[in-house]
């Protein structure tokens, strides 16, 4: 960034956007969320209000930080999902528009609402923490191994005024015992690990996210394998589970479902491409 003259906002945005462009895709959004993080405003007020003022110092170092490939919500601390603001880190997935899938899913099932809700791999707590948020008289538990991620999703749930009906708990789903006195769910949610172990990830993902929330096996299908068969115990009669699945799964992971004596349907996303696999019992 150019040390010289004070650079208005909208010329900083311009600059930084133009300097991004060689490491994101989202460039000139990158700079504008970037920007509306150093003025402490949003986005629409950035655009409206503040284009003729003088960008604020610590812009460029967020700037440069974007260039060598941290994520913009590793920046400012916070991602919005559905709607709702998680504070992230680097000890959780950062939410993806992807997952909102999940949730208008949940939402179409269950017109209604639905009373227990869990969420497995929680991460900042933004599946079920929606669901929570979207159905006032709905209770849930998020099962996370990671303990800095159950800090961040209890977190969130605090933040979001949620904690009273969010239960953040421990679990790992490949170790005996792990769903012990959990009971049964009206609603199972789940985005777990499915990125091919050793897959080329971009260096924003690869280098800053979990790997542990990312990769699982040859196939990318270890998790769903070891989930999916432990999914019946944990549905009270008329539940449903939705699984979020990379796009090329669906086969593979409705295979397992059927497996499990469900009868699966495969779901798209709103780019057309498959992002969910719903689970009902047969
Ligand atoms: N449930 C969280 C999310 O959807 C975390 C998922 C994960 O860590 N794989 O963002």
């Amino acid at each position: 960034m150019n040390e010289g003259a004070p650079q208005t906002v909208a010329q900083a945005i311009a600059r930084a956007a133009g300097l991004l462009a060689l490491t994101s895709d989202t460039a000139r959004l990158d700079a504008e969320v970037l920007m509306a993080h150093a003025l402490g405003c949003g986005r629409s007020d950035l655009l409206l209000r503040r284009m003729g003022d003088a960008a604020p110092a610590c812009f460029a170092d967020m700037v440069q930080r974007r260039a060598a490939h941290t994520p913009v919500a590793h920046i400012t601390g916070e991602q919005d999902f559905y709607g709702l603001p998680f504070r992230v880190t680097p000890d959780t997935l950062i939410p993806r528009g992807d997952s909102e899938t999940l949730i208008d899913l949940a939402q179409q099932v269950f017109a209604a609402g639905a009373g227990r809700v869990l969420d497995l791999g929680t991460g900042t707590g933004c599946l079920l923490l929606t669901m929570l948020h979207l159905w006032p008289d709905a209770r849930g538990v998020g099962i996370e191994r990671s303990a800095p991620a159950r800090g961040v999703a209890q977190g969130n749930a605090g933040a979001l005024d949620l904690a009273a009906r969010a239960d953040i708990r421990d679990g790992d789903w490949t170790q005996d015992g792990w769903a012990d006195g959990l009971g049964q769910f009206d609603l199972i949610l789940s985005n777990p690990p499915y990125v091919e172990t050793g897959a080329d990830l971009a260096r924003s993902v690869r280098d800053h996210e979990p790997a542990s929330a990312l990769f699982a096996g040859a196939d990318g299908l270890d998790d769903y394998r070891v989930l999916i068969p432990q999914l019946p115990g944990l549905l009270a009669p008329g539940g449903v589970a939705i699984v979020e699945i990379g796009h090329q799964q669906g086969e593979a992971v409705a295979a397992i479902g059927a497996e499990s004596g469900f009868a699966p349907s495969v779901h798209a996303d709103l780019a057309g491409r498959a992002r969910a696999v719903m689970l009902r019992p047969r």
